[in-house]
């Protein structure tokens, strides 16, 4: 069993922890540095990403989030892919720069801010599709020489991976489809043999 640290300082991290219980590994709820030491890879979840920056330097976390994402799997969605990336166009916002993304905040526009629709997906070699919650979501606009894209919503990558950090813009964790947690969990598990 391996364990799974969610940051829970804000956003939808109880949804997280159930896939990950669903796939039969351990969760634990981070919201300090000493229990992020404790985790074999980081769920970075939706929420509000301002907020979640507010959250992370007032817990002294912000820093240790970039060192344990240089190495230990981290998986971001939605604000979570936010913090993630490179760079935020338009906006002075901060981020930890794990993956080479540049992503642009609410670009669905307002009437269309919250959508359900089908994606395709591509994990493991197979394509297939699914369903793809997308709630006030960002747009990767760019994507690094190294970023491996494995989902798309018309033209859109909206999952993608580099290294150890994988970041999507949907919420997989408000359906019952648990093959992005599943894909994370593996990605985690070959990391932590590596790692001891
Ligand atoms: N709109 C939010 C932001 O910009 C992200 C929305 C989400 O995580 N569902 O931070």
């Amino acid at each position: 069993m391996i364990t799974i640290g969610i940051l829970s300082l804000q956003g939808d991290f109880e949804r997280h922890q159930s896939m990950i219980s669903a796939l039969g590994h351990e969760t634990l709820p981070v919201k300090t540095r000493e229990h992020l030491a404790r985790c074999r890879g980081l769920i970075i979840p939706g929420g509000e990403s301002t907020t979640l920056i507010k959250l992370m330097k007032k817990h002294d976390m912000w820093d240790a989030v970039i060192e344990f994402g240089k190495k230990m799997p981290v998986y971001g969605a939605c604000a979570g892919c936010i913090l993630a990336a490179r760079e935020i166009v338009g906006l002075p916002q901060d981020s930890l720069k794990l993956i080479d993304i540049a992503v642009q905040r609410n670009a669905y526009g307002r009437q269309v801010d919250s959508f359900i629709d089908d994606i395709k997906i591509q994990l493991n070699g197979k394509t297939d599709s699914m369903e793809g919650v997308f709630i006030r979501a960002p747009r990767i606009v760019s994507l690094g020489k190294s970023v491996t894209p494995l989902a798309w919503h018309h033209d859109d990558v909206i999952l993608a991976e580099e290294g150890n950090v994988l970041v999507g813009t949907f919420h997989p964790e408000l359906t019952d489809d648990l093959r992005v947690h599943d894909y994370f969990i593996r990605k985690v598990a070959k990391t932590a043999k590596i790692t001891g």
